[in-house]
């Protein structure tokens, strides 16, 4: 099955070109995602296309205007679509969020600017997600966040070992990883790793990944201890 994603943005180079590019490219030239990228100023209003205005009760910046945005929605909602409003409010987007999203087969992200949306909007979405707790300038790099890390996990995307085993998947942060050279700045390699005993090797990776996640992470491991 392909996943279709519907993008609405202002700036439809800035979410085209990144997704072009090295993986996210081939997962979409192996056909297991249609990306497609709109111009908001399609359902813009009048002559100009307009798609602000000034905020009701005065302030800084621009709103967008609920007309557009309802345009495109009308235009590429379907019945299995997951409309996803990029917002400093929404949900923290975390690994399982992608995951489940990696499992709808309708995606259509839209991609706000100047100070965000008009408030009446939040109703005709399904979703609203946040990728963290700063301010960005647009929807735009959200949007390709969010779909660079639903797109590798997609069946047949990139292989399925290095998706079950890195960071996030089982609620751990991923075992410290060691290429060439041996010995690197007075560094050497942990011995395990050289052994060639595969047991004790995956034993290793596993005491290492709990270790790394209760030094930096101990947030996770009460997640993973008491879900919700
Ligand atoms: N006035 C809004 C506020 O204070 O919450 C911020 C608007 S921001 C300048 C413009 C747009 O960028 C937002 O509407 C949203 O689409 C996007 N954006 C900015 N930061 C974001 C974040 N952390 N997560 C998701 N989207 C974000």
């Amino acid at each position: 099955m392909t996943l279709e994603i519907d993008v609405v943005t202002l700036f439809p180079a800035m979410v085209e070109g990144p997704l072009a590019e090295s993986i996210p490219g081939r997962i979409q030239e192996q056909g297991l995602v249609a990306i497609r990228v709109h111009d908001l100023r399609r359902w813009g209003l009048g002559r100009h296309r307009s798609v602000d205005d000034t905020p009701y009760g005065g302030g800084a910046g621009m709103v967008l205007r609920p007309e557009p945005v309802a345009g495109a929605l009308a235009e590429l909602r379907r019945p299995d679509s997951t409309v996803i409003l990029l917002d400093p409010a929404g949900e923290v987007f975390r690994h399982e969020r992608a995951r489940d999203l990696a499992t709808r087969s309708h995606l259509v992200l839209l991609c706000p600017r100047y100070e965000g949306v008009d408030d009446r909007i939040r109703s005709l979405v399904d979703l609203e997600l946040s990728i963290g707790d700063y301010v960005l300038t647009g929807g735009e790099l959200p949007a390709l966040v969010v779909i660079d890390a639903v797109i590798r996990l997609l069946p047949g995307a990139i292989d399925d070992a290095s998706t079950l085993e890195e960071s996030f998947a089982d609620g751990l942060l991923e075992y410290p990883q060691y290429t060439r050279p041996a010995e690197f700045d007075g560094q050497g390699v942990p011995e395990v790793l050289v052994s060639g005993d595969h047991g004790a090797i995956r034993a290793w990776r596993r005491a290492a990944a709990l270790e790394r996640t209760r030094q930096r992470r101990p947030d996770l491991l009460r997640d993973r201890d008491h879900p919700g």
